[in-house]
């Protein structure tokens, strides 16, 4: 009778602030519709519609291809890597896990940014690890508050087990030219992994970025990480994939769940990478929105981070909490990134023009009302 809840919760687990997805969107249908919904950088477009003809229940009754066959195959087929190097994953955030879970430990340390993606920090405590969290660039660099190649180089030392890196970073957007990550990379000590998660390759258009997927032979010691959540459309199902040496696919197949991604996941996932009207479609929207809101917000003299990525971060100052609430009643949600360590600046996902619009137009009426 009358027993109070346990006590017996690992320390490192109490000490993990729960993840703060973005605010829940609970509306009737009808409200839904008119939401602008800038929240968390997905495809506004929706799913590629090959995928979005998968029907879900067929084959339901049976447990999914634990192997992920078709998948690989097809990721092999398309990135001209061994299916065997290949590991996929419950959203790449799965595979970050598995990465942090095979190498990290009491006594052994993860290194990153200090504005880098969340869920480098949650592995790295899940797992028992330490965090070693490297100085970004000032905010007058020409990727202001990104990955500074050589804060995080020194940053190493004989603990260090694995770097992370977002390239582009969310929530940045900042990137890192080809030229930097390669001397980078051959700064690294060949025992430390280091990931290079790479969820908005497909957005970057910038001539001197260049895909560490090239550089998989030379460097045995890299992960590359992508994911089916972002020009895709496909977040909800869950999928990602990561490139490697077979070796590390090897150790990152024995941590992870039989069946760590399912079967609709898995099917969908096969269609839309072979979609390439919808990835086409995806990457021309984004191209002109990032376009229209960095060019808005201009004259509106609104501050922005430089993106390459499917989102922008601008500059709202101190009021940044009003402004958020200003344009969440206004029914154009966006991300307060104040727990990434930036508290004067909001994420923004580039969506449809009229959007983009909604957005851009309720942000200059929040600024003259605030007076910010
Ligand atoms: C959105 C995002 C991901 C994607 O995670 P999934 O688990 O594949 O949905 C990974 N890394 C970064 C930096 C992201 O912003």
């Amino acid at each position: 009778m009358n027993r109070r809840p346990p006590d017996i919760c690992r320390p490192e687990i109490l000490e993990i602030e729960p993840y703060r997805p973005g605010r829940p969107l609970s509306v009737s249908d009808e409200d839904a519709a008119g939401l602008v919904r800038l929240m968390s950088n997905e495809n506004v477009l929706g799913p590629s519609p090959r995928a979005a003809a998968v029907d879900a229940m067929t084959g339901a009754n049976w447990y999914p291809d634990g192997g992920a066959t078709a998948l690989k195959s097809a990721l092999s087929a398309r990135f001209g890597v061994a299916p065997e190097r290949i590991t996929t994953g419950n959203g790449s955030n799965d595979i970050l896990d598995l990465v942090a879970r095979c190498v990290l430990a009491p006594g052994r340390e993860a290194v990153y940014s200090r504005h880098a993606f969340a869920v480098y920090e949650l592995v790295t405590r899940l797992s028992g690890g330490k965090a070693r969290v490297a100085t970004p660039n000032p905010a007058d660099d020409a990727m202001p508050m990104g990955d500074n190649p050589r804060a995080i180089q020194e940053c190493i030392n004989d603990a260090t087990a694995v770097v992370f890196i977002a390239n582009p970073n969310n929530p940045t957007g900042t990137w890192l030219d080809g030229g930097q990550l390669r001397d980078l990379l051959r700064a690294i000590p060949p025992h430390v992994i280091v990931v290079i998660d790479q969820a908005y390759a497909e957005y970057v258009e910038d001539a001197d970025y260049v895909s560490a997927v090239d550089w998989l032979d030379e460097f045995p010691n890299l992960v590359v990480t992508q994911t089916f959540s972002k020009i895709y459309g496909l977040a909800g199902l869950r999928v990602g994939y990561a490139f490697s040496s077979a070796k590390v696919a090897e150790w990152l197949n024995r941590a992870r769940q039989p069946f760590n991604v399912n079967t609709v996941a898995q099917r969908a996932a096969t269609l839309a990478l072979d979609d390439a009207d919808h990835v086409a479609q995806s990457l021309a929207m984004n191209r002109a929105g990032l376009r229209q809101i960095a060019q808005g917000c201009d004259e509106l003299g609104v501050a922005h981070l430089p993106s390459v990525a499917n989102f922008l971060c601008v500059h709202t100052g101190a009021k940044t909490p009003e402004v958020y609430d200003y344009l969440f009643e206004r029914g154009v949600v966006v991300r307060p990134i104040e727990n990434y360590g930036m508290p004067g600046h909001l994420r923004v996902t580039i969506g449809r023009e009229e959007q983009n619009a909604r957005f851009l137009s309720v942000l200059g009426e929040a600024r003259r009302e605030l007076g910010v």
